[in-house]
């Protein structure tokens, strides 16, 4: 299928060819013509799809077809759980609206009010907008949404996630009954299944991506090793692979700062985003991770969601997340658009069961690799790769340790002794795997004694 097929208009078209899309995604495929149906619409997808463009196109399409002259009042609502969700697709909406006549706002907190104020005062035909700030506009009757026309609940799981539901259900009652509305989420949980039997009518329902499935082009590699040792073996893997481009997870805010400043120290240049940044030194921090001059970006799960970076080669989780299916969302940051990406997670004893739980929801084991010379005090109750230590050990490029593409039983390590042990992971991981207790802080955990090893 071609972009000519689905319907748009030729300012739309012209657009996406400026940005060199050879063929419409398979949400694109399905969503677009659906939306201008006029349908109310779930989609689930996850970032990385073409999502955005899924549901920016056909909605400035139906804007134009009914401009109204005169007063501009808000006709399509954007609702995005995050800052920097809300200011990419606010930079979709330019990029595929560059043809077109229609105004739009971008509105979210962190930055100051007065600019949107005046924006909207001067009248915006599409609003994008995170819920708290546009309650703060609201409240000031800075913005009317009486004439809402179209309504995108974006990411609307994350939303949910972030505890924005009475926040959505303010908003949507100042709105028309007659609008369309379409919801994207990651996930399709019972709630959003809730949200949507709530507030669509009758939607019809586009599914790309079942909420367990990891993309096949990320290699996923797990490193057991010591929560203390973590930073080392990170500083080591980067320089290892001479990686350029690296986005790295931490559970806590200040976790990512803390290894934003140790990386630093190690020579890697380094910035942290996360939620007590202020706006703009996430834009900044952003900016820079994709030009180049940053080399390694820490974010937290919130901070990173909706991070719209083209290639991204290389994920990298410090700490595993509590939620399953955040895993899947941080992996989902590489392998993009069809490029070949890495997941590799740091795995220490006090996380082996957060590890069990994301295996349960991916339904497949994650290839383990110990690093020579960071084995880890308390092995891995699960099959492992437990290469022999050797003194050139360092491979530097392509060929060397870090080079190779994993994704078999084994890891990734030249001179790897296969795995003799057999998977000891059920019995093992039991003891610890569900009665919830969790250190507060990764760093304070101590490593459990455990009576079956690799
Ligand atoms: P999204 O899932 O909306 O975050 O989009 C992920 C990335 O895919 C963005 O960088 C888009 O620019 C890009 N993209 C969107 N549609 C297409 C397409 N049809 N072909 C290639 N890339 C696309």
């Amino acid at each position: 299928m071609i972009f000519d097929d689905l319907g748009l208009s030729t300012d739309l078209l012209r657009a996406v060819n400026d940005q060199g899309y050879s063929e419409p995604t398979p949400v694109q495929q399905q969503a677009i013509p659906l939306i201008l149906q006029g349908k109310d619409l779930m989609a689930t997808a996850q970032t990385g799809t073409g999502k955005t463009a899924g549901f920016v196109l056909p909605m400035l399409q139906r804007l134009s077809e009914g401009r109204t002259k005169g007063r501009r009042p808000v006709r399509a609502l954007v609702l995005t759980p995050t800052r920097e969700l809300a200011a990419q697709v606010s930079d979709s909406v330019s990029t595929y609206g560059k043809y077109m006549l229609l105004r739009q706002a971008a509105v979210f907190g962190g930055v100051r009010i007065q600019p949107q104020i005046q924006k909207l005062r001067r009248g915006v035909d599409v609003l994008v907008a995170t819920p708290g700030r546009l309650l703060d506009h609201v409240s000031q009757q800075t913005v009317d949404l009486s004439a809402v026309e179209m309504v995108v609940l974006d990411e609307a799981d994350r939303m949910l996630d972030m505890g924005f539901i009475h926040d959505i259900h303010k908003i949507l009652a100042l709105m028309p009954d007659a609008r369309q509305t379409v919801m994207f989420s990651a996930t399709f949980s019972n709630q959003i299944r809730r949200l949507a039997d709530e507030f669509l009518n009758q939607p019809a329902v586009v599914e790309v991506a079942s909420r367990n499935t990891a993309a096949e082009n990320v290699t996923q590699l797990v490193h057991p090793v010591d929560q203390h040792r973590k930073r080392e073996l990170l500083s080591f893997i980067i320089g290892d692979g001479n990686w350029q481009q690296v986005l790295v997870f931490t559970r806590t805010k200040h976790g990512a700062d803390r290894l934003a400043r140790q990386l630093a120290q190690d020579g890697l240049r380094t910035t942290a985003i996360h939620g007590n940044k202020s706006q703009a030194a996430r834009t900044r921090a952003l900016s820079d991770f994709k030009r180049g001059s940053v080399r390694v970006l820490v974010a937290t799960d919130v901070a990173a969601r909706g991070l719209d970076i083209d290639t991204l080669p290389h994920v990298v989780n410090f700490e595993l997340p509590n939620v399953p299916e955040d895993y899947v969302h941080r992996i989902g940051r590489t392998g993009r658009a069809g490029n070949e990406g890495d997941a590799i997670s740091l795995v220490s004893a006090d996380e082996y069961y957060m590890l069990k739980n994301i295996e349960r929801l991916l339904n497949r084991d994650i290839t383990k690799a110990v690093v020579p010379g960071y084995e880890p005090e308390t092995p891995m109750p699960t099959r492992s790769s437990r290469p022999r230590r050797s003194g050139g050990r360092r491979g530097g490029n392509g060929g060397g340790s870090y080079g190779g593409g994993g994704g078999s039983g084994q890891g990734r390590f030249k001179g790897n002794r296969s795995n003799s042990a057999p998977p000891t992971r059920r019995s093992a991981s039991r003891s610890e795997g569900t009665d919830g207790r969790r250190p507060a802080s990764a760093g304070s955990a101590r490593p459990q004694k455990r009576s079956q090893t690799v």
